[in-house]
């Protein structure tokens, strides 16, 4: 039984998937939903390709995070509209919730990039389609190199994985040729970006690659 409900569950937040997905389509706004292990560096991330590109691209951002604002107080600093989704103790994003915030955004029209920040979670996040183009997910070297082989269906589910974090791997025993390695017999067709958040190097690639990857 349990099963069946999960299923229903699931059938009913892809119905409201593609409904989002109709509304992005059609004002011709690219959504990515970035989702990733908590303390991956996630919205760091989302500083970085913002200021990449936020001259280049209209940006809008959805943070959701179990409570608090502290992701998107970070975000609206870089003067670009967001909005926070506290999910309450929910463990990752919906379709629903997506439809519901994308009234406190500007008109969809006027934005070419939604990027949406998923809870810390590498389990249901991967799940539950919102209606994004892409999905991408973050890791960082500081957890180690198991993450693909645990969470396969995370790894199996994105566009892109990003390595975070790399100016740690003096400091830390993370394999990353293993991470690559188990990433893509996952997923072979999964773009990788290393790089670091803190530093800088890598973000060049990965934004040029993402702002490319719209069309
Ligand atoms: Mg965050
Ligand atoms: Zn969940």
């Amino acid at each position: 039984m349990q099963v069946k409900v999960v299923t229903r569950i699931l059938a009913a937040n892809d119905r409201m998937a593609e409904e989002n997905r109709e509304r992005f389509e059609a004002a011709g706004v690219y959504a990515v939903n970035i989702m990733g292990t908590p303390g991956a560096g996630k919205t760091s991330l989302l500083e970085r390709t913002i200021t990449a590109l936020k001259d280049r691209l209209r940006i809008g951002v959805i943070e959701g995070d179990l409570m608090g604002s502290d992701d998107a107080e970070r975000i609206g600093a870089l003067g670009v509209p967001v909005v926070q989704i506290n999910t309450g103790g929910a463990c990752h994003l919906d379709a629903n919730m997506i439809s519901v915030v994308l009234h406190d955004l500007p008109p969809l029209a006027d934005l070419d990039l939604l990027i949406i920040e998923n809870i810390g979670n590498l389990v249901c996040p991967a799940e539950f389609n919102l209606g994004e183009h892409r999905k991408i997910v973050v890791l960082s070297v500081a957890e180690g190199h198991d993450k693909p082989s645990k969470y396969p269906i995370m790894f199996q589910e994105s566009s892109a994985m990003v390595v975070n974090k790399i100016d740690l791997l003096p400091y830390v025993d993370t394999d990353i040729s293993r991470i690559r390695r188990d990433a893509l017999a996952i997923n072979p067709g999964l773009e990788i970006f290393e790089l670091s958040c803190r530093t800088g190097s890598g973000i060049e690639e990965w934004t040029r690659w993402l702002a490319a990857s719209r069309s």
